[in-house]
């Protein structure tokens, strides 16, 4: 019998000058970055985190400590390809994911295209399957005053 479980993830990192900032995979030029051990990409960690809650599978900090310094830097990519390996190696493959980044600045939807054909291809689905979304959080909180920017994912995963 077909097996559908779903997952959630969240992540939050905080802006600062100096960092890169990267988004989905995607270089975003913005003069701030997001601050973290690895490249610190909200996006796919929320995604790598949905994944793994799919399965019960703890969360992305038990995978990849943020205390081993084989992380520092890290390509949130290989983070994502790993977590998806775990989903597979159980039997189960992904059916879809539905994501929203949380940003003041900058515009997100010229970068959503790239962002999409990433993920797919490090998930090999179609980039129909994969839904990125972006929402401003009209100047409230501190997502508003551009302290940091947050993600949201959801993902479905089927056996066999
Ligand atoms: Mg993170």
């Amino acid at each position: 019998m077909t097996d559908f479980r779903i997952g959630y993830g969240f992540d939050l990192h905080r802006l600062k000058k100096g960092r890169k900032l990267i988004l989905g995979g995607v270089e975003i030029s913005f003069g701030m970055g997001l601050d973290g051990h690895s490249d610190a990409d909200a996006l796919l960690h929320a995604i790598t985190d949905a994944l793994l809650g799919a399965l019960a599978l703890g969360d992305i900090g038990k995978h990849f400590p943020d205390t081993d310094p084989k992380y520092k830097g890290a390509d949130s990519v290989v983070l994502l390809k790993d977590a998806y390996q775990l989903i597979l190696d159980k039997g189960y493959k992904l059916s879809n994911v539905d994501a929203t980044i949380v940003a003041e600045q900058p515009k997100m939807n010229p970068h959503i295209p790239k962002m999409q054909e990433i993920i797919a291809e490090s998930l090999s689905i179609g980039a129909d399957r994969v839904s990125i979304k972006a929402t401003t959080s009209e100047r409230i909180g501190a997502m508003g005053r551009q302290e940091g920017i947050s993600a949201t994912a959801v993902v479905l995963v089927v056996s066999g």
